[in-house]
């Protein structure tokens, strides 16, 4: 008892936590199954392992501030023309990211960009990337009132210390003119030292709409563009087809009752 005692007490110094969770279990098992001693020590080690990556995962995941967590696993690629599944999965696997390259998710309202964009990030936080997600709105309002308490510097160094940045929604709101600008500074900063995602309603022709000054938004999508995936979502709403169909299968349903 006095062992188990001392022996706890040191797992705790050596924040081995998993390890007080588990050894006993895993010793009883090892004297039923006559396992050799390094391989429980294995077992054991291996848990630890584990749970740190776990804890690595979900930390990564808070930290990266998703509005709604979403998982490409749960994404149906059937419900969307050209996404092609392969080619999302191979950039899931974030090469990506070590070429600096951004992706751009176009399309309109409700066929899943965000879904995806976050899935992406998701996938990328499960590879120990940094990873901040960002409504573009939001964005460009963190980074005026930075500007307006003159830490605006120290505000975009922050960001250009992660490995991916997703931006969202940009162009659903125009931004006014300074916030345009600040946007397309940090974007160029972020330029081949961040990895972007991009999610959007507009074409590149309608960009001008939001950020008001025609050379910078060239300058800006001649950047965001240089080494991008862009992928355009055709399609209708996901939700409001999921409702049609939920319709379409109540309606068949009343009808067989009916009869
Ligand atoms: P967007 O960003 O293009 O406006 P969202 O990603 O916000 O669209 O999608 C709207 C809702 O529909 C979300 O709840 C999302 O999870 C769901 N959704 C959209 N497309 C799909 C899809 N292909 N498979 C599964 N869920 C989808
Ligand atoms: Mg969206």
């Amino acid at each position: 008892m006095e062992h188990q005692a001392l022996l706890e007490n040191y797992l705790k110094q050596l924040h081995l936590s998993s390890f007080i969770d588990n050894y006993q279990a895993y010793a009883a098992d090892a004297a039923r199954t006559d396992l050799p001693y390094e391989r429980f020590l294995l077992a054991l080690c291996a848990a630890e392992v584990a749970q740190r990556d776990a804890l690595r995962v979900e930390r990564a995941i808070a930290f990266a501030k998703f509005p709604v967590l979403k998982e490409l696993a749960t994404f149906d690629f059937t419900a969307v023309q050209n996404i092609p599944k392969q080619r999302v999965l191979e950039l899931a696997q974030g090469g990506y990211m070590a070429q600096k390259e951004t992706i751009i998710l176009i399309g309109n309202p409700g066929l899943g960009k965000t879904h995806l964009a976050t899935g992406l990030a998701v996938a990328a936080c499960k590879q120990g990337k940094r990873v901040r997600f960002f409504s573009s709105t939001n964005l460009v309002n963190d980074l005026l009132s930075a500007q307006k308490d003159l830490r605006l510097s120290k505000f975009m160094a922050q960001i250009g210390k992660m490995d991916l940045v997703v931006l969202d929604e940009m162009g659903f709101i125009p931004f006014t003119k300074d916030g345009g600008q600040l946007l397309f500074q940090l974007c160029s900063e972020l330029n081949e030292r961040v990895s972007i995602i991009v999610t959007t309603n507009l074409r590149f022709a309608e960009w001008n709409q939001v950020f008001g000054d025609e050379k910078m938004t060239g300058a800006l999508l001649d950047r965001l563009t240089h080494r991008a995936s862009i992928l355009e979502f055709v399609g209708e709403s996901y939700r409001f087809r999921q409702r049609l169909l939920q319709e379409d299968a109540e309606h068949v349903g009343g009808e067989t009752e009916a009869s």
